[in-house]
């Protein structure tokens, strides 16, 4: 853990309008949206309104951008590299303001920003420098007098669609591997949650980024974003969020231009603990799989399943534990849980919680608000949850700990499976055979033994079933940012 700094707890509010080609500019309807302060519900901006003019203005200097024999696409991949760890330098610079204004938009606490949320969007940008000049094709000897090879080439203009979860880290999971392949990008933030993005367009002119190549267009999902899914000039979208919207604009691809599509959807990740793990240590590490980012993680750990033998006494701990969670404003030190993003999902959340105690699950603590202003809601643990509860099969986004008793491992891995999704899985354990047939055994695109989302940037990261479609993060995520091309040449003089 970096040396915490203080936070800045009234950032000013530099950059509100859209930023295409390297230029502020207000949305061509004239329109506005408010911003909030979740945990005040305190107007904190009003940010310029993208929609479909606009998206269409920033896909026009995108796709200039990327026009063959511009700056971009002749630039060396080395200097793309070098631009890149530029930015991430310039981001360092301003990492206590990035976190700031991250706290002001979604709530989340200033340590976790700073620290997590701000290092990883440092790192990241820095894994992909790394990559730009090592994406290579391959000779291939194929039949015949023939000189055949491949050429990864960057797919052209790319739609992205973020989340308001993770608002920069979002944002750098897409930018990253897309600029280093050399991609041009029109960036949708989540209109909670879009005062960061806008900032990077300062440093992305800092940097010395060519005008266009990236550009951020807030606004709201129905008008901006599907403006973009929709787009005939966009030739990729990838899309973090749920999974209904993500069936929304996979579709909104196949009726338009067939764009490719790459989807980071929902979850309902379980996590199974057997009796012989170390008790205090699995209950931390379920507790941080539920609780971390106030429960607003596509990969959240919610579904704890526990072995029957030590079944009762985990719920007990785990209750206490939930019990000592500080909640507060995400400036105030040592909060561990700020509010829920806006009031949307904070209704959703207890809505969830209430059908919970209908249906019978044990509320353990917690279950209502806390405070009377902003949007917190209690730490709150559910028991003896079934299957069929809704609170074990919806997506709850929120900070409610569904605890499921188990007998045996089948038994433990056909429940775990039961469910649409497939993004995330975790298993306690000091049995390796354990461990290796549940890694083995789960629906899901990462399993975490003994830990839970490590965040490990270098490793890709994406869903099976209707968690969604590709994978971000690590080498895998270039693959869904290049087109392959092949070129065969007859070689007429003799064959070699
Ligand atoms: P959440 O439930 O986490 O808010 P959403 O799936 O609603 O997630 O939103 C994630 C992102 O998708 C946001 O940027 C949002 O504006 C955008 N979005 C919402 N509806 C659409 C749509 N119809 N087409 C494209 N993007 C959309």
């Amino acid at each position: 853990m970096s040396e915490m700094p203080d936070p800045i707890k009234n950032p000013e509010i530099q950059f509100t309008k859209i930023f295409i080609n390297n230029e502020y500019v207000d949305s061509v309807s004239g329109k506005t949206f408010p911003v909030y302060n979740p945990a005040t519900e305190e107007k904190v901006a009003d940010v310029q309104e993208g929609d479909k003019a606009d998206v269409d203005k920033a896909v026009a200097a995108a796709r200039a951008a990327f026009k063959l024999g511009s700056p971009w696409r002749t630039m060396d991949a080395s200097q793309r590299g070098r631009l890149m760890q530029k930015l991430a330098d310039l981001i360092e610079r301003d990492r206590v303001y990035l976190a700031s204004l991250e706290v002001v938009d979604n709530g989340k606490p200033f340590a976790d920003a700073y620290d997590a949320d701000l290092g990883e969007v440092i790192n990241v940008i820095r894994y992909y420098a790394g990559w730009c000049d090592k994406i290579c094709g391959k000779t291939i000897p194929a039949d015949g007098p023939m000189f055949c090879y491949t050429r990864h080439e960057p797919v052209g203009v790319c739609g992205q669609i973020i989340p308001w979860n993770y608002p920069l880290s979002m944002f750098t999971w897409k930018i990253g591997p897309a600029l280093a392949c050399g991609n041009t990008i029109v960036m949708k933030p989540a209109e909670q949650t879009p005062l960061s993005a806008l900032y990077m367009g300062k440093l992305f002119m800092e940097a010395g980024f060519p005008p266009g190549v990236v550009n951020v267009v807030p606004g709201y999902g129905p008008t901006a974003g599907a403006a973009i899914a929709e787009h005939m000039d966009v030739d990729k979208v990838a899309f973090t969020g749920s999974t209904e919207i993500g069936r929304i604009v996979q579709q909104a691809a196949g009726k338009s231009n067939l764009k490719r599509v790459t989807l980071e959807l929902g979850g309902k990740s379980p996590v199974i603990v057997f009796a012989d793990s170390d008790i205090d240590f699995a209950v931390a590490n379920c507790h941080h799989a539920l609780f971390w980012n106030m429960g607003q993680n596509c990969c959240a750990g919610s579904r704890t399943f526990v072995e029957e033998a030590i079944y009762d006494e985990f719920v007990k701990r785990s209750i206490e534990r939930a019990k000592n969670r500080k909640v507060g404003d995400g400036f105030q030190s040592g909060v561990e849980q700020g509010p829920q993003v806006n009031q949307e999902q904070f209704e959703k959340i207890l809505g969830l919680i209430e059908s919970g105690k209908q249906e019978g699950a044990k509320l353990g603590c917690g279950g209502k608000r806390t405070g009377e202003k902003g949007y917190f809601v209690e730490p709150t643990v559910f028991y003896d949850v079934k299957d069929e509860m809704k609170i074990a099969q919806e997506e709850i986004f929120g900070p409610v700990q569904s605890i499921i008793k188990f007998k045996s491992i089948d038994e433990a891995i056909d429940r775990a499976n039961n469910t649409t999704y497939g993004l995330a899985a975790g298993v306690f354990t000091k049995d390796i055979d354990k461990a290796l047939t549940i890694a083995n055994s789960v629906q899901a695109g990462s399993v975490w033994v003994n830990c839970y989302d490590p965040g490990l940037i270098q490793a890709p990261f994406g869903g099976f079933k209707m968690s969604g479609n590709g994978r971000e993060l690590g080498e895998y995520a270039l693959h869904e940012y290049t087109e392959v091309k092949t070129v065969s040449q007859l070689s007429i003089i003799r064959n070699l």
